[in-house]
């Protein structure tokens, strides 16, 4: 087999990898690619893109039939999803060819194939092309699959993972969703706008457990308002599918049935099966591979980076940062990953986005925190734009002001938590938010008012009773 060497190989092209590989490049180093399907990942072909485009388009729809209430006179609204397919497929088709120009012109070899250690500096893959690849430095970046499990009779056509319901062509009248985290929840708010009867089962007592209690009561509330269905505590015992589509049975209480099936009940990592041992890189049971603040394995020389290093940041952004600081490490720039300041966007409808700590997770770590909080009701820009459901909150630290962290669900979330990312991984205080003048009327005034109210002088709010 042909032998080849590189100064630096990265293993797996998706948003983790292939920014590691462009940083490597740009810093004059001979790069490797190794992707075993297609250059974006789990992100961009089968995550985030495709599911953002879908939402998008549904949303546009809601947006459609709401504008009645604005005096749009749009006549009959519905839609055609084969359309909103194409739509997606297009989106992911584009960005594909660019980052396939981008990784191009940065001049990085990629290897298109399945990639192996057969030593701690060298990988083979298999694939499209069969070659042995040396290298100095590795950056291992193989993410994960949706979660599969065996006892449920998967057939990714009324049993779907994510990866099959994106990729489905057609929509069903109803959906059970076992699983009410991220993932569920954001298809649960998709098939909600283009008018699916959707049932969530959760196991835990809540939507989004890892979430702010208040955030996950609101999008409860928001969802049953859309007739979704919410069953918690729910343990599904198993699924069978019928001539009609699926009956899931619980642990307790009847059967639900639907037309499909999505089960989403987290991923399993891509480590099993990448020759980890003839390296010498150390695994946890559950595929997570151990890295330090540098992305550095306990193999000096080897990186890991993305979904596999972690079970709480599954997240495209956080692999993103992750592959620059293990590049930059890997051709001896040093770097370090912090994680203090993760925005995590949930795209439902409404948005919720978050940064740094919750109240609960504050008090529990002995700071004495409260709460700054502002409904978008009192907001002039929400008003004006229809929308006014949702809330903007600060977490501070009494002592000293210090923002530990922020929640905001509504309208513009995803956009808005940017302002709360900067003042965490700055270390600013709410007096700097306070002081910092806000355009108005826009949704970012938000946190000018939760700043002023966490100071106890609230403009827009009325001011407390004193008793
Ligand atoms: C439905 C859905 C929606 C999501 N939405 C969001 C969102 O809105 N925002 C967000 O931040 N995150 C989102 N995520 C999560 C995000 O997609 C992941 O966190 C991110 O893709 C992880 O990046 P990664 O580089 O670690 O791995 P991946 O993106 O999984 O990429 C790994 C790549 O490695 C390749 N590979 C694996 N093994 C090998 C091998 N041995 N040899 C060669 N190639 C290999 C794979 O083919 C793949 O292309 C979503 C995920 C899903 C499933």
């Amino acid at each position: 087999m042909e032998t080849k060497q590189f100064d630096v190989v990265v293993i797996g092209g998706g948003p983790g990898g292939y920014p590691a590989a462009i940083k490597a490049a740009q810093n004059g180093k001979k790069v490797a690619l190794v992707e075993a399907k297609e250059l974006g990942g789990t992100c961009l072909n089968r995550g985030c893109i495709p599911s953002k485009a879908l939402i998008a388009d549904a949303e546009m729809y809601q947006n459609a039939k709401n504008g009645t209430k604005l005096g749009i006179l749009s006549g009959s609204v519905g839609f055609n999803f084969a359309q909103m397919v194409k739509h997606k497929n297009d989106v992911v088709l584009k960005m594909r060819k660019s980052l396939e120009g981008l990784i191009a012109s940065n001049q990085i070899t990629v290897v298109k194939g399945y990639g192996k250690f057969i030593s701690p500096k060298e990988i083979k893959v298999m694939g499209e092309e069969n070659v042995i690849l040396q290298t100095e430095k590795t950056i291992i970046a193989t993410g994960s699959e949706p979660r599969y499990i065996s006892a449920f009779p998967f057939d990714y056509k009324k049993v779907h993972d994510s990866t099959s319901l994106l990729a489905a062509q057609s929509l069903p009248k109803s959906i059970v969703i076992i699983g009410g985290g991220v993932i569920g929840c954001e298809f649960a708010s998709l098939y909600a706008n283009l008018d699916v009867q959707v049932t969530i089962l959760e196991m835990m007592p809540r939507l989004i457990p890892m979430e702010d209690k208040g955030v996950s009561e609101f999008l409860r509330k928001s969802f049953q308002k859309k007739s979704v269905v919410i069953q918690t505590e729910a343990r599904v015992a198993g699924i069978d599918t019928t001539e009609k589509g699926v009956s899931v049975r619980l642990e307790q209480g009847s059967p639900v049935t639907a037309d499909i099936a999505l089960v989403a009940v987290g991923r399993q990592l891509n480590t099993t099966d990448i020759g980890l041992e003839k390296a010498g890189v150390l695994v946890q049971d559950n595929g997570v591979i151990q890295v330090n603040e540098q992305m550095e394995t306990n193999v000096p020389g080897i990186y890991a980076i993305g979904d596999i290093t972690s079970n709480r940041w599954w997240l495209a952004h956080v692999a993103t940062h992750q592959g620059v600081v293990a590049a930059s490490n890997a051709i001896g720039i040093p770097a370090h990953m912090n994680y203090r300041a993760i925005p995590s966007v949930i795209f439902t409808n409404p948005e919720i986005a978050t940064v740094g700590l919750n109240l609960e997770d504050a008090l529990a770590q002995g700071y004495q925190a409260t709460l700054g909080a502002f409904p978008f009701q009192a907001l002039g820009k929400a008003q004006a734009a229809f929308h006014t459901d949702g809330f903007a909150q600060i977490v501070l630290d009494k002592r000293t002001g210090q923002i530990l962290g922020a929640q905001v669900v509504g309208y513009e979330a995803s956009t808005l938590i940017a302002e709360m990312t900067v003042a965490i991984a700055n270390e600013l205080t709410i007096e700097c938010i306070a002081e910092t003048i806000h355009a108005h009327p826009t949704m970012a005034e938000a946190w000018l008012e939760a700043a002023l109210v966490g100071m106890g002088t609230p403009l827009h709010l009325l001011p407390k009773r004193k008793t």
